[in-house]
């Protein structure tokens, strides 16, 4: 396809291929080598490699396989080429990839194991399976687009897709960029890059269920992680995540050719009421509006249409409509300025030609600002108005449904929904529970006294508390009755399951009772929590925890003793922001109780946000906490103020 630099072909006879002249080392070709591609039995790799960093050689795509996807043997050999690869400074693709192709004119490189050359156009790829990068070449054609570039990264044992966002953010010739990802490597940084991209960054990342993470680990042997923590890493991120080849292909190609989707405002042209009904039904489920057509538009529009036409939204054109109608109609939703997306649909009539209807349309969709999609249903009549869009490469549907879920993906998120104050710390005091918890040992439980003091240095919101570890204690107990009371058990974690929380003790003659009754029914028992008794209507749960892929996560949701049973839960990949926190409690379903349902008073959601920044807080500063479960958090009748009544924390 017209390379534009010098290619040299190394290989054991040193013969030439093609054009390029053969050598039998990269060591005996004169001056300098930019970038070697690699393509070799796996034994021989390291070697060349070696020999890549004696010549200088600045970057090696590696598309060699039998690499850590293979196991143990493999992860060596990976780690040796690692080795290579950084002592000489060099940047590498792969191993175990399909290579890389840029079709920029002033470069030109097509560095892949496939042959055909790649449709020129908008559309960058980065994929972890260089298969799937693959089929997507070969759908180009009927997708109607073309690449920038692609790359497959492989086993991304060098470089990983977080090293190409940033150039792709800056390419004049990328407009959208398609992601296949097995794992997230670097998650931070990853969220960091795109969030900052300005371009659409369009995401199919499998391993969604246990049995395809362990496909992934042999496929590219890849960390893949826990999906929901993965889920929170890209919606965090602001990429948009897709379900499916087919919808990452469709969403992909629509982002190459329209522009972006500004609301939810939807116009429909469709030349019968059933499509029309049935695209209704598709958009009103996801969200979107249909508003009327303005009166004076339907009022020029009416007399220049069949008299059967319903003129509205969506605009029925019925079946015998000439070509020219569609013009007519479309024409009218665009410029009336009421929609931020026009759909067509057409069922092919058999006085019209589908095709002559798609021409009409052509010149209208090439300059709308707004996003038009169309489908002309059916394989044969419908085919030929398929085909002309194709040619001009026009987004265009086989069916029409699925142009709601395509205008779904490309919805605006909501915006960033936290008012809020950021929480502000007593340094003095997280530095001194920090240092505190470096000398204790990994892997246990702190005592209920060490969580509680960790949790009010950051300012996160416990009940009063206090201790007895004998009857006689009761009476100097300060707390205001009533009090809870729970036993602290070296060997006992779930503390009501075995009858050990007691609510509603009225005095400290109850206490030294219930003191003693413990002393006898939990023998080992070190003393008795005690609580003020909160008054409270609605519990919800504030976690952390570790994947070894991606580093920590939170979760809130519902909580109390039915976290199991009830499931609403969302999660946060740490750090969270204040926007972040807004996205996650906005997810839940019992976000309606926080809003206040029936006549309940609305929960404090800024305090709510404030305590869970507060826990992202604890987490940063002490990477040796594992897991933090404050569960319950009531939420208080008196202010609606959460308070925390529960908590475990794990080093
Ligand atoms: P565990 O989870 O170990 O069984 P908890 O301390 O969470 O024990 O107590 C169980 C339940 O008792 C809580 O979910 C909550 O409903 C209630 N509870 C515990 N402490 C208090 C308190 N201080 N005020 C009001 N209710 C409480
Ligand atoms: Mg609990």
């Amino acid at each position: 396809m017209g390379f534009t630099g010098t290619a040299y072909a190394v290989n054991v006879r040193g013969e030439d291929v093609l054009e390029a002249k053969g050598y039998t080392s990269v060591l005996d070709i004169p001056g300098e080598v930019d970038t070697a591609v690699i393509a070799l039995p796996s034994r021989f790799v390291l070697g060349v490699a070696e020999e890549c960093g004696k010549k200088g050689v600045k970057s090696i795509v590696c598309v060699s396989a039998g690499f850590r996807e293979v196991g143990e043997s493999g992860k060596e050999a990976e780690k040796k080429l690692l080795d290579i690869i950084q002592r000489y400074g060099i940047c590498m693709i792969g191993p175990n990839c399909m290579g890389m192709l840029n079709t920029a004119e002033d470069v030109s490189i097509n560095c892949t194991i496939n042959p055909k050359p790649p449709r020129k156009g908008n559309l960058a790829m980065l994929t972890q399976s260089g298969a799937l990068g693959a089929s997507l070449l070969d759908y180009a054609e009927e997708l109607g687009i073309g690449f920038s570039i692609m790359v497959s990264t492989g086993n991304q044992a060098g470089m990983n897709v977080c090293d190409f966002l940033p150039y792709l953010e800056k390419d004049e010739n990328t407009k959208v960029v398609l992601m296949y990802l097995e794992e997230i490597q670097e998650p931070v940084r990853f969220r960091n890059i795109v969030k900052k991209m300005t371009k659409p960054v369009v995401v199919l990342k499998s391993g969604r269920t246990a049995a395809g993470a362990s496909a992934a680990s042999s496929h590219t042997g890849s960390m893949v992680g826990n999906d929901e923590i993965a889920d929170a890493v890209l919606r965090q991120s602001g990429a948009i995540r897709v379900d499916s080849l087919e919808d990452a292909f469709l969403l992909a190609s629509t982002f190459a050719k329209t522009g972006a989707l500004r609301g939810k405002r939807v116009g429909i042209v469709s030349n019968t009421g059933g499509l029309g009904i049935l695209m209704t039904d598709s958009l009103v489920k996801y969200g979107f509006e249909l508003p009327d057509l303005p009166e004076a538009v339907k009022a020029a529009l009416r007399p220049q249409l069949l008299p059967e036409a319903a003129v509205r939204n969506p605009i029925d054109l019925v079946a015998p409509a000439p070509p020219a109608h569609y013009h007519l109609a479309l024409k009218a939703m665009l410029d009336c300025g009421e929609y931020d997306a026009v759909i067509v649909t057409c069922i092919p009539p058999a006085t019209v030609n589908t095709g002559e209807v798609a021409e009409m349309l052509t010149p209208l969709i090439q300059t709308a600002e707004i996003p038009v999609l169309s489908c002309f249903f059916g394989v044969e009549a419908g085919g030929a108005g398929a085909r002309v869009l194709q040619k001009y490469q026009l987004p265009e549907f086989q069916y029409p449904e699925k142009i709601s879920d395509i205008l779904h993906y490309m919805s605006p998120g909501k915006p960033a929904g936290f008012t809020g104050s950021t929480p502000v710390f007593d340094g003095a005091a997280t530095r001194a529970v920090s240092r505190k918890l470096e000398s204790m040992p990994q892997g246990e439980y702190l005592t209920m006294e060490d969580a509680e003091e960790l949790l009010k240095a950051y300012g996160i919101p416990v009940a009063a508390s206090g201790y007895v570890e004998r009857p006689e204690d009761a009476e100097n107990v300060s707390l205001t009755f009533p009090v809870v009371a729970k036993i602290d058990h070296p060997e006992i974690v779930h503390k009501s399951d075995v009858g050990g929380v007691r609510l509603n003790i009225q005095d400290k003659a109850q206490l030294a009772e219930l003191v003693s009754q413990w002393q006898e029914k939990f023998p080992g028992l070190r003393g008795v929590f005690l609580q003020e008794q909160i008054t409270g209507d609605l519990e919800l749960i504030i976690g952390a925890s570790s994947d070894p892929a991606l580093g920590r996560a939170m979760i809130v949701g519902v909580g109390g003793t039915l976290v199991e049973l009830i499931h609403d839960i969302s999660y946060g990949h740490v750090p969270v922001s204040g926007s972040d926190a807004s996205e996650m409690l906005s997810r839940l379903h019992c976000s309606k109780l926080l809003a206040g349902y029936r006549g309940q008073n609305p929960a404090d959601v800024n305090q709510l946000i404030d305590t869970i920044l507060r826990v992202n807080q604890l987490l940063v500063d002490n990477p040796q906490i594992q897991e933090v479960d404050l569960n319950p958090l009531c939420c208080q009748i008196s202010d609606r103020k959460f308070v925390a009544v529960d908590f475990r924390i794990r080093l």
